[in-house]
């Protein structure tokens, strides 16, 4: 299989797989437990929290363990939220924030709050303009994610750090495409709270964390004493150490990106070569090194993946959690893409384990299989 799909999720890394699996059979006691096993587990959590703050450049007691990124997201938002001055009402999301988290901000919507979405600009990039006159002293929060996992685009985190911060209002950014893809360092990304999953960094699933910063107030949303009183519940001590392996393993990024961003135009050409209706969206704007996202013509995506499929080829339709619906892309319905266009959407996002034997075995293949669809007599 040629696995083109890792924005959706990677596969564990070996090295992940060999620091949790003696946690798993040997470190089970419970971290709260004063007992000798309760106490080497909590070594163990301490130890994960170090790495984990080391890699991502915070302290120890900014990282909160989290089920995964939509928990921390939701953590962020209703808990920065919840401790917002009462003068301060109104949230403000992305218009291309995950599905996930804009489902949140309906839901916020729904009981009566005021939400407002920047808008993004044809290419796909954060209409700044729009979000300076969105950022008023009403404002609690903003929520801006750091990549986008459709089409890759980087979001001005910096700029908008900028803006909240003249505005008074928090800032919660959801790095889950952009940690392990881009450098990054928390004590320097201006943001407030931080959202991040391990599964997106071939770490285990069910995992991530939100980090915030220190003297930041957040109401937690989930009651017990474990995270310093800000997300009870027994820790998920072999998942936490799979997320501190899988953040250590990382290195510099910026080697990997730079090989991934040339198999990644060597992808794109060569289709726009082959197939010349080929359009990929976001080409020429500052985006994830591994994303690629185009359209062959108007034709199907259902009917592309499929023959992506009989190739053994993984891709995906924009995002995961939305495949199989009809649904256009909310993202490049932001962008002001027609429908027809949005539904022949197709993802590829590569990843550690892509060659360039699998681009060029792509780039032999799949031509000659859509080839006939936008001719049918020839191929009757
Ligand atoms: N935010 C973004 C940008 C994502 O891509 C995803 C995963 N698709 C999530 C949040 C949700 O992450 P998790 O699966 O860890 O809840």
């Amino acid at each position: 299989m040629i696995y083109l799909d890792h924005n959706a999720t990677t596969p564990p890394a070996p090295e992940v797989l060999a620091a949790m699996l003696p946690v798993l059979s040997d470190v089970w006691a419970n971290s709260s437990s004063q007992h000798g096993p309760g106490q080497d587990a909590k070594r163990a959590l301490g130890a994960a929290r170090a790495t984990v703050a080391r890699v991502l450049g915070c302290k120890p007691a900014e990282v909160i363990f989290t089920s995964g990124a939509t928990e921390a997201n939701h953590l962020a938002v209703r808990g920065l939220l919840a401790a917002a001055a009462p003068g301060r009402r109104r949230v403000v999301f992305s218009s291309v924030e995950h599905a996930g988290h804009l489902r949140l901000a309906r839901a916020l919507r729904d009981a009566g709050m005021a939400v407002d979405l920047i808008p993004v600009r044809p290419d796909g990039q954060l209409d700044l303009a729009a979000a300076q006159a969105l950022l008023g002293p009403d404002v609690a929060l903003v929520s801006l994610m750091a990549a986008n996992n459709e089409t890759g685009v980087l979001m001005p985190v910096a700029e908008v750090a900028e803006l909240s911060r003249a505005a008074g209002a928090r800032l919660h950014v959801d790095a889950t495409q952009f940690i392990g893809k881009q450098p990054f360092d928390f004590s320097r990304c201006g943001a407030d709270a931080v959202s991040l999953s391990a599964h997106k960094l071939h770490g285990p699933k069910g995992v991530g964390a939100l980090l915030l910063r220190q003297g930041v107030a957040l109401v937690p949303q989930t009651l017990g004493s474990q995270e310093r009183g800000r997300r009870g519940g027994t820790e998920n001590l072999p998942a936490i150490v799979g997320l501190a392996a899988a953040l250590d393993l990382l290195g510099d990024v910026s080697l990997e990106a730079a090989r991934l961003a040339t198999l990644r135009d060597a992808l794109e050409s060569g289709l726009c070569q082959a197939l010349p209706a080929t359009h990929v969206w976001c080409q020429n704007v500052p985006r994830l090194p591994g994303t690629s996202y185009l359209r062959f013509g108007t034709l199907s995506v259902d009917v592309v993946l499929q023959r992506l499929d009989r190739l053994g080829v993984a891709a995906s339709s924009g995002a995961a959690c939305s495949s199989g619906g009809s649904e256009p892309s909310h993202v490049l319905g932001a962008m002001g893409v027609p429908a027809d266009e949005a539904l022949a959407a197709v993802r590829f996002s590569l990843g550690r384990s892509t060659t360039l034997a699998n681009v060029t075995t792509l780039l032999n293949t799949l031509p000659a299989l859509l080839e006939p669809l936008f001719n049918p007599t020839r191929n009757p």
